[in-house]
């Protein structure tokens, strides 16, 4: 048996497709267009690359993006003094830190600045409160894409057992609670989980989000199991340019699995539209917009 490979990128390309089309209709019946601010602290090459690729594709779908490059040696109060103007300025409608920030700024007291309002990110404890509480809410842009490819796959997830490797607030714990809302019975797996392997191989729907090379192996995996891989991992390679690879061994998984999700072209992808779709709902809550539907699925194919 392969594994049916689950495409993010097409995806991706249809989520931002809806995306679009939904601006486009709220630009017409009510001259609105959401506005997303992209905070930088300092000059992570890898960082710029994920906030220009934000911008841009906020900018492709007929958004306004506003960028702010702030140097390394911000300080704490000055971020935070941004972040309390941008809460205020009725032009932006979703407000990214990227984070990490340095070392000398706390995160914590960062996300917590930011409006709960506009916290597209999805990591504000009051949005992680309303997402625990079965509510309606920001969530954070991975998880958010991981359910979407997994409905598409599986249909209704009703009574599925779905294991969750990786228990951080950025994506293990929200996607916990969105297999829960869709009435999975749900399992959080972490480092000093016991025989994590055959907890693995109960699961009809299997998370790997650890942030280890290739760590879930083909024989943990139960026949025909959907298995969405969100772990993106850099090993070398004989030209030192190094190649990425997922937490899932996927040439071993493909024979084992059900449907699965390549490392790259799977959630990845995903992650940069779902932030997209969670701006425009931001901008619909905050101007009490209820006739412009937020896209919550993926469109059908073709
Ligand atoms: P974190 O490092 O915050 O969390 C990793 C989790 O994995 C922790 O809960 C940790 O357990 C658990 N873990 C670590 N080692 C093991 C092990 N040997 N066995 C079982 N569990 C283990 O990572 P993130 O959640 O932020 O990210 C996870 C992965 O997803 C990374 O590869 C990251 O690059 C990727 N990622 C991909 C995104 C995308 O857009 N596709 C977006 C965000 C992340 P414990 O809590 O006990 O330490």
């Amino acid at each position: 048996m392969t594994a049916r490979i689950i495409d993010g990128k097409d995806a991706s390309a249809r989520l931002k497709d809806a995306v679009a089309a939904a601006v486009a209709a709220l630009k017409a019946k009510h001259g609105l267009v959401p506005g997303l601010a992209t905070v930088l602290v300092g000059e992570d090459p890898a960082s710029q690359v994920y906030v220009r690729n934000k911008q841009k594709t906020a900018h492709t779908l007929g958004m306004n993006s506003i960028q702010h490059d702030l140097p390394a040696t911000t300080s704490e109060a000055d971020l935070l003094a941004l972040v309390k103007r941008l809460n205020a300025d009725p032009a932006v409608h979703g407000i990214l830190v990227q984070l990490p920030v340095p070392k000398h700024i706390d995160s914590f007291k960062v996300i917590t600045t930011t409006s709960p309002a506009k916290d597209v990110d999805g990591l504000h404890p009051e949005s992680a409160g309303r997402l625990v509480s079965g509510g309606d809410a920001l969530v954070p842009c991975t998880p958010l894409g991981c359910l979407m490819l997994l409905k598409e796959t599986v249909g209704d997830l009703t009574g599925c057992n779905a294991v969750i490797v990786g228990r951080s607030n950025l994506v293990g714990k929200p996607i916990a609670h969105l297999l829960l809302n869709e009435n999975c019975t749900v399992t959080i797996a972490h480092s000093r989980t016991k025989d994590l392997a055959g907890l693995c191989r109960t699961a009809d729907v299997l998370v790997a989000a650890v942030g280890k090379a290739e760590m879930v192996r083909g024989d943990w995996i139960k026949p025909g199991a959907t298995v969405i891989d969100v772990g993106i991992n850099r090993v070398p390679t004989a030209d030192g340019k190094g190649r990425l690879v997922g937490d899932v061994m996927y040439d071993e998984a493909v024979k084992v699995a059900g449907a699965i999700t390549p490392v790259p072209g799977g959630v990845g992808p995903m992650t940069i539209a779902c932030l997209m779709a969670n701006t425009f709902k931001a901008c619909c809550v905050q101007h009490g917009i209820t006739d412009i539907a937020v896209p919550t699925t993926l469109p059908k194919k073709g």
